[in-house]
């Protein structure tokens, strides 16, 4: 039996390099909560500084809880390895750093996580780093954006609040011919969109969200897809080509080969991890593990309870337009036939409501099942009008052209029963 013929029902609990404790054959994954690891004697040591040998060493850079949470990710999204981090913020962050420098520069799509865009306008500019946004309506963008210090591509593939799907195969496929690999956040979209399959680089996710699924635990991962021929583009990606200064002289892509095509997850632990430290505690790994093994099961009762709701809101007199794959049309519809898994759509669903900025307060104020946060993904159902929250900051323009309009609401449809969610949609509407 090999894992490549299970279904992600079977490798969200068996996938991965764990199989029972080693000390006490506990099959629950432990809690490792321990900082550091003895060494067998100084030759061990020296095995494993020098990545001769693979082991932990501190848990800043790696921890076997963390590696039961990594490879059983890595698995299920078809990987080659992952490395867990602090936050779905130092994900975005690291998956960028460990391959541009000051001078250098990424092409990215403008829908994006307001969180990520202010990583981008501001922070990475401040290390150097010029972040080239460009429309995806049109995936010949990224191609015109490109010079030679371009490093990365990076995109949502399912972005909210448009909810339009990302050209992961056309962006990708350019970024191949010119050597530029494809990274992709598919928080929004985990098992939904398999970014790997079409061409992706690299996957990073705020496991936050749906991966961790309760809303307990911040918690983000890079997956490397192990499929990009970094040896191929030495010159464009010094960081992983050109011998570590600060390891030895180490060159990534020759320390990986006995372990795999893992060069660049390889890099994030040892370099970005180490000198940046944004690890993620033991038991938010064992969290997110928890999560992880009923993911599955939650997207698709998720996916389900989301169709019924945008049906549901798609007839009702006081709804305007309801954003959601599924109502989508040209272009934008083929794109999501293409990419989303057939019958999902993900679980957020957008929509306006007639009576504008004043009636999406007064909808946020009479729900009672979902609640009102700034966050997707948790089991429960969640609501939020970014005209006076997330988007309140913006101009009413900027708002327009981030698909906010006044009487927009967005919902992370949840796991409750989906007739109780309609329910309180109805009676909040009412009232709206
Ligand atoms: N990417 C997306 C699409 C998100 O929605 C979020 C968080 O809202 C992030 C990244 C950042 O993740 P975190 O909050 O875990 O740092």
């Amino acid at each position: 039996m090999t894992l490549e013929h299970l279904k992600p029902e079977t490798i969200a609990l068996h996938g991965g390099a764990y199989r029972a404790d080693p000390a006490s054959g506990a099959v629950a994954v432990p809690i490792y909560q321990t900082t550091s690891y003895q060494f067998q004697d100084t030759g061990h040591a020296d095995r494993l500084f020098a990545l001769d040998e693979i082991g932990h060493i501190y848990t800043r850079v790696s921890n076997p809880t963390q590696d039961a949470f990594e490879t059983r990710l890595a698995a299920l999204e078809g990987g080659a390895a992952a490395v867990a981090v602090a936050s779905g913020q130092t994900a975005s962050a690291f998956s960028i750093l460990n391959l541009a420098g000051a001078g250098d520069n990424i092409v990215s799509s403008t829908d994006l996580y307001g969180g990520t865009w202010a990583l981008f306008a501001a922070s990475l500019k401040h290390f150097g780093v010029e972040v080239r946004f460009v429309d995806p309506a049109d995936p010949e963008n990224f191609r015109r954006a490109t010079d030679e210090r371009t490093r990365a591509y990076y995109a949502e593939a399912l972005p909210n609040p448009k909810l339009n799907v990302f050209p992961i195969r056309e962006v990708a496929d350019i970024g191949r011919s010119l050597g530029v690999p494809l990274i992709v956040d598919n928080t929004a979209a985990p098992l939904v969109i398999r970014p790997l399959e079409h061409g992706a680089a690299v996957v990073v996710y705020s496991a936050t969200k749906y991966i961790g699924g309760h809303g307990t635990t911040i918690g983000g991962a890079i997956v490397d897809g192990g499929n990009f021929p970094w040896e191929e583009h030495a010159a464009r990606f010094a960081t992983l080509n050109a011998p570590d200064p600060s390891y030895h002289g180490k060159v990534w892509v020759e320390a990986a080969q006995p372990l795999g095509p893992i060069a660049y997850a390889l890099r994030v632990r040892t370099v970005l991890l180490r000198d940046v430290g944004a690890a993620i505690s033991p038991f938010n790994a064992f969290l997110l593990i928890q999560g992880l093994e009923t993911l599955p099961l939650r997207i698709r009762q998720h996916n389900n309870n989301a169709v019924k709701v945008a049906d549901f809101l798609h007839n009702h007199p006081k709804v305007g337009k309801v954003i959601f794959p599924r109502f989508q049309t040209g272009e934008e519809k083929r794109r999501a036939d293409a990419y989303l898994r057939p019958g999902s759509y993900g679980a957020l669903v957008g929509f306006e409501l007639k009576g504008g900025r004043e009636a999406g307060r007064r909808f946020i104020d009479a729900l009672q099942l979902f609640y009102h946060v700034a966050n997707i993904g948790d089991a429960r159902s969640l609501a939020i009008h970014p005209a006076t929250t997330t988007h309140s900051q913006l101009s009413g323009e900027n708002q327009l052209s981030a698909g906010v309009t006044p009487g927009y609401v967005r919902l992370s449809v949840g796991i409750e029963d989906a007739d109780d969610i309609i329910l309180d949609l109805a009676q909040a509407l009412d009232k709206a």
